[in-house]
């Protein structure tokens, strides 16, 4: 074995397709008994339910996980959104065809104010410490923010939805730079056949190219020899055997604390990650940069509906909610998402505590105020999931993410904690291992 990919999510998979297609003999480790992690999906009551992402791509058919794909050969297809967006507020969804379209519910003041900060953000060259300033103390420098508040729930919204940040937590710079590449690069998209397909495909690729993916195999322990890495230790679930396997170059998926806890032969668990004080935890000794790790966290609601509350493949973002960011209608783009007749809906937002109950309370309380009695009349919850810990949004929050080194020869990080700056969720994913590629390169 040439290279051993811990972990068969996005990450590890586009990896792999890359390391077979230079040549090398790869194979990947995945302790679940199917691949694709955070970017796949699960067959219930007829819907492909996501074990993560809302079945979205953010920067569609022309962004980094779609060249990446093309490059790779993958087959894959992507409905590109229709819309700049929907904005339910003041109890009425208006549709803004291009960014303009906001102009039409912010009324004259706030537009003034909203093409003013646009100026500033994208035409004039902000000073390092505005650029380094969270986003909101940077609106409150330029915008009376209690004047302007749907000004203000707008770029809310937005961050909470696509980055699963409050504004306090990204910085300006991470606000202009994701905003620039989404000019440059296009709308979000939809994925036929949901985030599996994309999975699938890739898992197919790779065992087309001679790839091994063994499921089921947790890697207990990454081993190295003075300061190389030379392997892991494996159990199989099955049947509970344990073994060594050798390579000299392992790539590790599974972000960086769970990384540095097998560099030191622990076992990272969900208890203990959601029972820590963020601010005391550092990664340990071996990896990029002695940082704290702060994940983006989020609840997810899967709704299963008679009617379309939706009437675009974009995305509907809700100012006047007390939590839900926003809401995106998938079977629009593909209504094989859901059984013949019906739409699937799914709703993202931010958790704001660590009281579960009343996070899925205020969503579901959100859900009545935008739907009304249509809420009860025609949809069904299916799920209504966290995802934070070791099963984050984000493994690391946009912009603060590490580099893929490490400290250990032959060992790199892929994946959603090792996003370049301006890339997010996905698009993070995929330039991640461009960047992997490149420093296996120099
Ligand atoms: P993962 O998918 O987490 O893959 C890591 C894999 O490693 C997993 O399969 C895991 O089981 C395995 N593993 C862990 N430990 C071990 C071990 N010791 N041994 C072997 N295997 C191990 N992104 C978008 O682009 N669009 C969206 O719409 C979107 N929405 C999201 C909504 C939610 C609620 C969530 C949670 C995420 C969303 N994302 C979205 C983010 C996206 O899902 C992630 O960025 C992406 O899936 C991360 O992929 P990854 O390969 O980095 O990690």
């Amino acid at each position: 074995i040439d290279a051993i990919i811990i972990g068969a999510g996005l990450g590890g998979l586009l990896s792999a397709a890359h390391l077979l297609q230079r040549g090398k003999r790869v194979l990947i480790l995945e302790r679940l008994p199917h691949a694709g992690g955070r970017f796949t999906a699960k067959h219930f009551q007829g819907v492909q339910v996501s074990t993560g992402a809302v079945h979205m791509v953010p920067f569609g058919s022309s962004g980094a996980l779609a060249q990446m794909l093309d490059r790779l050969q993958v087959p894959h297809r992507f409905f590109d959104a229709d819309v700049f967006g929907s904005f339910y507020v003041h109890g009425k969804q208006y549709r803004a065809q291009g960014l303009l379209g906001v102009l039409r519910f912010l009324g004259p003041r706030q537009s003034w104010w909203f093409i003013r900060l646009g100026y500033l953000m994208f035409f004039s060259q902000l000073p390092e410490a505005e650029l380094q300033m969270p986003f909101h103390r940077w609106l409150e420098r330029h915008l009376k923010v209690e004047r302007n508040p749907q000004l203000v729930a707008f770029f809310e919204r937005i961050s909470r939805f696509a980055l699963s940040l409050e504004l306090s937590q990204v910085s300006t710079r991470e606000v202009i730079r994701t905003t620039r590449n989404m000019f440059r690069f296009g709308a979000p998209a939809i994925v036929e056949g949901g985030c599996g397909e994309i999975t699938r495909q890739l898992e197919q690729h790779v065992q087309a190219l001679g790839g091994e993916l063994t499921l089921s195999c947790e890697v207990l322990q990454i081993i190295q020899r003075d300061g190389r890495v030379s392997g892991v230790r494996v159990r199989y679930k099955e049947h509970g055997v344990e073994e060594v396997i050798e390579a000299p170059l392992v790539v590790s998926d599974i972000g960086p604390r769970a990384t540095d806890g097998l560099l030191h032969n622990r076992k990272v668990r969900q208890a203990d990650v959601l029972k820590r004080k963020p601010e005391e935890e550092s990664v340990g000794g071996e990896m990029p940069s002695e940082v704290g790790l702060h994940e983006a966290v989020g609840l997810k609601v899967h709704i299963l509906s008679d009617v379309s509350f939706i009437p675009h493949r974009g995305i509907m973002y809700c100012l006047d909610t007390k939590r839900i960011a926003g809401i995106v209608q998938p079977t629009n783009s593909d209504p094989s998402l859901a059984p013949a007749g019906k739409h699937l809906l799914i709703t993202h937002q931010v958790i704001q505590s660590n009281n579960v109950e009343e996070e899925r309370a205020l969503a579901l309380a959100d859900l009545h105020m935008l739907f009304g009695d249509a809420f009860d009349t025609h949809c069904r919850v299916l799920t209504m999931g966290t995802y934070r810990g070791e099963w984050p949004v984000n493994r690391m929050t946009q912009g603060e993410d590490l580099t893929p080194t490490t400290t250990i020869e032959g060992l790199y990080l892929v994946g959603d904690a090792v996003k370049p700056s301006g890339f997010l969720m996905v698009e993070g994913v995929a330039q991640s291992v461009n960047h992997f590629l490149d420093l296996l390169d120099a």
